[in-house]
């Protein structure tokens, strides 16, 4: 399939596919050619307000068909989507929208269901140089909740259903991508439409996507994100699948939905499948959610392996894990469908890319066969580079186009990864290094510890000391002094954690990964 724009998706789907459904949100069924109408609407409606090709326009928005139908239509009128978190505050959206220099911003207003982006009009009118603001209200039809601003409903009345998409070059950027904020100030990563396009389309290879036998996609990755904006939406739209929402990940209406409407595939963050595993009771019908799933892939973060494998027994599906940055359009390495899984490994790197270890103090390949080095990555799905920031870009892309992703990582024999830890957040105890996820690992395999979180805290002589933070099982009894003393049974003296606060919850990014940085 040759495109430049990457809403051609949509557009190729609503003329190949006119009677398939897009999307499924609650009762709301549309078909493509509805989504496409309703995206050309938003696509005049921009040009009308002096919108030009190029421009950038931000968006905030849970998974509702609005975050679909504003982000192609954006594309359409060859401008530059900016997603935004939903969860920022104030002060925070006007930074994205100075940052990116926003023209307009298409912002959702929240419901007392669902009480997300009630600073979003504050940030607007704390930002200079963003001159629309268009408040996406659950119910179209219905009035502002902010007064003296337009409706997305009222503003795409009249709007016509049909629009010429602008035509865009390859290199043009498609998407300028907040990068998750777990680490340093935010920076937007620039995503060529063909990052994008080449990223979506490797499902073909990756998960066996046919658009003759399409997916039905359960839709629970924030969209904002690139991993459910590439693999879910863009990927299900280029294959003419159904994109099943749901605008926050809850996991029993998660299960029921996979029932409800055949979900045959699944995408999560192994916080998600956690979640799933947790919620599984004599009431859920895992047997049938089993027999439709097709492909179950994890990335985001590491994914337990113990996880792994208790979702393996519950649902006879084996996850495919894969890894990638929003820098990376996300996805550079994944475990291939049909092929034996190596349990805790983020797979090979995905056609057209390639992956190496290098000396994190520079660019040098880590040559050692059990060496430990900072991943690096090349090939069709790096970006452009961060926006208005080239000495980041430079640190992050060297001249020959490898990207350093500031992840550590180990290869085997046969050139699968597994990723060590973020190089950040590794500790450094008394002069020896540990890598807080082997500790999460073994913390997991503790039969009353459900969810553990490992850093680094100050110790005068040590530099650093070890401190877990732990989710129990529910209805199981543990102490922290027991889970240090048996982690002292399990573990080398230097790794072990002294400390072990019982937790209740962890605080976790929208994306569903563990905030390390709010820990201490
Ligand atoms: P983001 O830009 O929000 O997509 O975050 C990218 C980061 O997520 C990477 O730099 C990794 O630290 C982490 N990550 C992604 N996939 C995995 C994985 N399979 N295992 C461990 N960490 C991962």
């Amino acid at each position: 399939m040759r495109m430049t724009n990457l809403a051609e998706f949509l557009e190729n789907s609503a003329q190949q596919f006119p009677d398939r459904t897009a999307i499924v949100f609650g009762d709301t069924r549309l078909s493509y050619p509805q989504v496409n109408g309703a995206a050309n609407q938003v696509a005049n409606l921009l040009v009308s307000r002096g919108i030009k090709p190029g421009d950038k326009v931000a968006l905030s928005c849970p998974n509702l068909p609005y975050f679909t139908i504003v982000y192609y239509g954006i594309l359409k009128a060859g401008a530059t989507v900016v997603p935004l978190n939903v969860l920022l505050k104030g002060r925070e959206v006007a930074y994205h929208l100075g940052d990116s220099d926003a023209k307009a911003y298409f912002a959702f207003q929240g419901t007392p269901d669902l009480p997300i982006g009630a600073e979003a009009h504050d940030g607007f009118q704390a930002a200079d140089g963003c001159e629309h603001f268009f408040v996406i209200t659950a119910d179209p039809t219905a009035p502002s909740p902010i007064e003296g601003t337009e409706t997305f409903g009222q503003a795409l009345a009249g709007q016509a259903p049909t629009f010429d998409t602008v035509a865009v070059d390859d290199d043009d950027t498609a998407v300028i991508l907040y990068t998750s904020g777990t680490t340093g100030q935010p920076k937007g990563a620039e995503l060529r439409h063909r990052n994008m396009r080449d990223n979506a389309l490797a499902g073909t290879d990756l998960f066996g996507a046919d658009a003759a036998n399409p997916d039905t996609y359960l839709c629970v990755l924030p969209l904002f994100h690139s991993f459910g904006q590439t693999v879910i939406q863009n990927g299900g739209f280029a294959f003419g699948g159904t994109v099943v929402m749901l605008p926050r990940f809850e996991a029993a209406p998660a299960l029921g939905l996979m029932l409800k409407e055949k979900v045959t595939f699944f995408a999560g963050v192994p916080t998600m499948y956690w979640g799933l595993l947790g919620a599984l009771d004599d009431s859920v019908d895992v047997k049938t959610i089993a027999d439709n799933l097709r492909v179950a892939v994890a990335g985001g973060a590491a994914l337990p392996v113990e996880v792994h494998h208790q979702f393996e027994e519950r649902f006879g599906v084996t996850i495919l894990e894969g890894y990638g940055l929003s820098e990376t359009s996300p996805v550079a390495s994944f475990s291939r469908l049909g092929e034996p899984v190596r349990v805790g490994s983020i797979g090979t790197p995905i056609p057209g890319v390639e992956m190496k270890l290098i000396d994190p103090d520079g660019w040098d390949e880590v040559t050692d066969p059990d060496g430990i080095g900072e991943i690096a990555i090349k090939g069709h799905n790096i970006m452009k580079g961060y926006y208005k920031r080239p000495d980041a870009t430079a640190e992050a892309i060297n001249d020959e186009g490898w990207f350093r992703s500031g992840d550590l990582g180990k290869k085997d024999a046969d050139g699968w990864y597994y990723i060590v830890d973020r190089s950040k957040d590794m500790i450094i105890r008394g002069g020896y290094n540990v890598y807080p996820r082997e500790i999460e690992e073994v913390l997991l395999t503790h039969p009353a510890v459900s969810l553990a979180a490992v850093i680094g805290v100050p110790h005068e002589s040590h530099g650093e000391e070890i401190k877990a933070f732990v989710i129990l099982k529910p209805g199981v009894e543990a102490t922290a002094d027991e889970i240090v003393a048996w982690g002292k049974e399990q573990m080398a003296a230097y790794k072990y954690p002294r400390v072990v606060e019982i937790v209740e919850g962890l605080p976790m990014t929208a994306t569903g990964k563990i905030l390390k940085r709010e820990l201490s």
